[in-house]
């Protein structure tokens, strides 16, 4: 069984997001860009079938400009056998990714498509579940275990308060949770090795698949600032000010 991967850039999760002047979006300029969480563990999961005997290549794709070309590396010196890169600069909204990942999906025919549950740039948390509907597969979503076999994989979820089993036919959609692993990192002889894997390159228009986006971004804004606090002198004055200024009480 081959598992196809997909492995979103972004923002890296430590740079302190800005909201550009206009209100258009957020700044991207000059900022750290990385493989998004999700999909890091997206990648290790795969490379421990691999590792159990239970997959045999493990291929990423990412989607979007040149740059791409650096995550797919990434996931290809953790240990991904190679990589498709679907180039474009025009913004891709998550049913447009679904609808390129289909299309590289009908081609590459993977028993498992692994997929973060949710870009930590945009917080979609729709294409998972976008390409499983538009293959008509059955999908498995934030996922904290899973256990696959050949006609079938038992995955566990995590729920609001629980964790939920279910049993989905292969070939199946998983979209990855934060518990599910816990990421390596790549050696430096494998850095070196990934120059060496292969990376396709695609484009939507050769692809035939429509890209427009669907969405407009009507406006950014900051989250309002945090005021500051202030010192009570007695229980009473706090109990006071919870129920006429805060109204909490
Ligand atoms: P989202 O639905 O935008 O929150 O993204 C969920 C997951 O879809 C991500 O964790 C990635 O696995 C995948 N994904 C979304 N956009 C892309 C992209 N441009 N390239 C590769 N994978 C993507």
């Amino acid at each position: 069984m081959n598992v196809l991967v997909a492995v979103k850039r972004v923002i890296d999760y430590n740079v302190k997001v800005r909201v550009k002047a206009d209100q258009t979006g957020v700044e991207t300029a000059n900022v750290k860009m990385s493989m998004n969480p999700f999909d890091e563990i997206g990648v290790e999961e795969a490379i421990r079938l691999r590792e159990a005997g239970k997959a045999e290549e493990i291929v990423a794709v990412s989607l979007g400009p040149q740059q791409c070309q650096e995550t797919i590396r990434t996931a290809l010196a953790m240990g991904a056998d190679r990589g498709i890169h679907v180039k474009t600069d025009e913004e891709l909204q998550p049913l447009a990714v679904a609808k390129l990942l289909k299309a590289v999906i009908e081609e590459e025919r993977p028993g498992l498509v692994i997929l973060g549950k949710q870009a930590i740039d945009d917080d979609s948390n729709q294409t998972g579940q976008m390409v499983a509907a538009l293959l008509g597969w059955p999908q498995a979503t934030f996922a904290s275990k899973l256990d696959i076999g050949d006609e079938s994989a038992r995955i566990t979820r995590e729920v609001d308060g629980g964790l939920d089993t279910v049993d989905v036919r292969v070939p199946c959609v998983m979209t990855t949770d934060l518990r599910l692993n816990e990421p390596r990192y790549a050696s430096l002889p494998n850095i070196m090795k990934a120059k060496k894997k292969p990376i396709a390159e695609k484009t939507p228009e050769e692809m035939g698949v429509d890209i427009t986006p669907r969405l407009k971004t009507v406006q950014v804004i900051e989250p309002p600032g945090r005021e500051a606090g202030i010192k009570v002198e007695s229980v009473a004055e706090l109990v006071d000010k919870l129920h006429k200024e805060a109204g909490v009480i």
